[in-house]
């Protein structure tokens, strides 16, 4: 049996940031990923020669001085990474039906604010508050500012719910609308979408925003490598099919096909339910096992990826949110009638600057059910299989119902389409590994906070996990619980100063 330091299942960003950090370290690391390709949601794919990615549109916080560039620049990726900014006087454009106006979010908070005084100038007093409350909440958060501090500091915020938050700061329900205009980022509903989710989110990008030049998958590169360079290993075609723990701590993985793998440490950046399915012992309290099972998870989504013709459309340098409704909270609760709701479009060009895109991105709320009926197919790039007429039928009736609300905006849109694919709640399922296609995981509640935030730990002392279950989803979300998660061997303190001081 090889055994390693640290045998971690899954190659998402929170398997490739805890691997990294650990082998800078001197543990002997493996990474073992069911894919094909490594990197879970950083993975891109390409259709008629145009990339695509399937899970990072955007990264906020990636100027030298804030969060994320000092943590990639510990790890030593920060240099390698190629990335375009977004428009600094509107990363984010707001477009509702019905109204002609484009609500532009710009960078930087004194920008930010000026911007939306265009719109709405008599409401600076709520765009203040709004700002310094964004501020206040992402100041509880120790880790987000990278430095050391306690749990307890950000107990008082964790319960302001977003939509309600927005909605006593101002009776101007455009500006309510505006604010919240980007909620697809977190899946919000209205009852329970925490405001730190959002605060976390909305200052990361409000800071800086950029676009990964070539795809998101340069990052998976970067880690993997830094993962080997160390003497470890990032395998993929390998299924983890079982944990198992022998005498109070796990000893060994097994790999479908039956190679076993044993370590001293390992961490799961598998969905924690789904660990837990895969975890053979009688240590997990049933408590426990119950409340991963029954944490709700967000929805997932329908994405069309548009190949556009040469020279046809331009780039945009930033992304739209277009809204059927004057309700940016009523998509997540589409109904066969209001289906999408909300249409999220990313904008690539593959890094030429020639003023041309090649590719829009969309991406609209989907819950699994719809797809259910091809729900035994699966479909991951090492067994293609078709999922039948039916489901190319759906396909195409969704895609079509998404290109014409981009018409809309952009009457033209379809002389310069070349091609279309599409992928549903099933891609996710099968390209990521949740049970249900679930976007960013278990949906955070700010009526039941605590019973939302997962630890690191588990009852098995070497058996820890990570990635976008435990805190926060996004880049920056898993990037921190990767942290948290290493400091479990590294002791916190020692690798806030490190970063730090990198
Ligand atoms: C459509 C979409 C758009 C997004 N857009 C953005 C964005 O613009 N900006 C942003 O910051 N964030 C975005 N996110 C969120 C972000 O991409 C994710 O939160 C983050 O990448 C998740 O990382 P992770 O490590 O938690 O897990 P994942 O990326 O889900 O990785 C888990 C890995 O584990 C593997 N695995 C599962 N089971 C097993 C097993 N049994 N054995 C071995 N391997 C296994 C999977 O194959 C996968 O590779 C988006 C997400 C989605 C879905």
């Amino acid at each position: 049996m090889r055994t390693f330091d640290v045998v971690i299942t899954g190659s998402g960003l929170g398997g490739l940031v805890c691997g990294a950090i650990l082998a800078k370290h001197g543990f002997h690391v493996c990474v073992l990923e069911k894919n094909k390709q490594a990197g879970g949601c950083l993975q891109t794919f390409s259709r008629d020669k145009v990339l695509f990615d399937s899970g990072v549109h955007y990264i906020g916080g990636l100027e030298e001085g804030q969060n994320l560039h000092q943590v990639f620049k510990y790890l030593g990726i920060m240099d390698k990474l190629k990335l375009k900014r977004l428009d600094e006087d509107g990363f984010d454009h707001i477009i509702f039906d019905n109204d002609p106006v484009v609500y532009k979010l710009a960078q930087g908070y004194d920008r930010f604010i000026k911007g939306l005084l265009e719109y709405f100038p008599d409401e600076e007093a709520a765009i203040q508050q709004y700002c310094a409350a964004i501020k206040d909440v992402c100041s509880c958060f120790p880790l987000y500012n990278l430095r050391a501090g306690i749990a307890q500091e950000k107990e008082r915020v964790l319960t302001i719910n977003t939509y309600y938050f927005i909605n006593s700061l101002t009776e101007n329900k455009k500006l309510r609308q505006v604010l919240a205009g980007n909620n697809i980022l977190y899946a919000g509903v209205a009852e329970t979408t925490p405001f730190y989710v959002h605060a976390l989110i909305t200052n990361s990008y409000i800071e800086s925003s950029w676009r990964c030049v070539n795809g998101g998958s340069q990052i998976t590169k970067f880690l993997a490598r830094i993962i080997t360079n160390n003497g470890g290993v990032v395998e993929r075609h390998k299924e983890v099919v079982k944990i198992k723990e022998e005498g109070g701590v796990v000893t060994h993985v097994t790999i479908a096909g039956g190679e076993q793998i044993g370590g001293k440490h390992f961490i799961s950046n598998v969905h924690p339910a789904r660990t837990l399915d895969l975890l053979e012992s009688d240590m997990i309290r049933g408590a426990y096992r119950s409340r991963l099972n029954t944490l709700e998870n967000s929805v997932s989504a329908l994405m069309v990826n548009i190949v556009l013709k040469p020279d046809s459309f331009p780039y945009l340098n930033y992304n739209l949110y277009l809204h059927q409704s004057d309700d940016v909270w009523a998509a997540v609760k589409y109904t066969p009638d209001t289906w999408p709701g909300t249409v999220a479009v990313y904008f690539q060009n593959n890094g030429r600057d020639d003023g041309f895109a090649d590719g829009i991105s969309t991406l609209s709320y989907m819950r699994a059910e719809e797809v259910a009926p091809w729900a035994d197919t699966y479909n991951v790039v090492s067994q293609e299989s078709y999922r039948g007429d039916g489901y190319e039928a759906f396909k195409t009736e969704k895609a079509e119902k998404i290109i014409d609300i981009l018409e809309n905006t952009y009457p033209n849109i379809r002389e310069c389409i070349q091609s279309y694919s599409v992928g549903t709640p099933l891609s996710f399922r099968d390209y990521m590994g949740t049970a249900d296609g679930s976007m960013y995981g278990f949906l955070k509640d700010s009526s039941d906070p605590m019973r939302t935030l997962i630890s690191p730990r588990t009852r098995i002392p070497n058996l820890y996990l990570t990635g976008q279950n435990l805190n926060l989803h996004g880049i920056l979300g898993v990037t921190m619980s990767a942290i948290v998660t290493s400091s479990e061997l590294l002791g916190m303190e020692n690798l806030i100063t490190e970063i730090n001081k990198a």
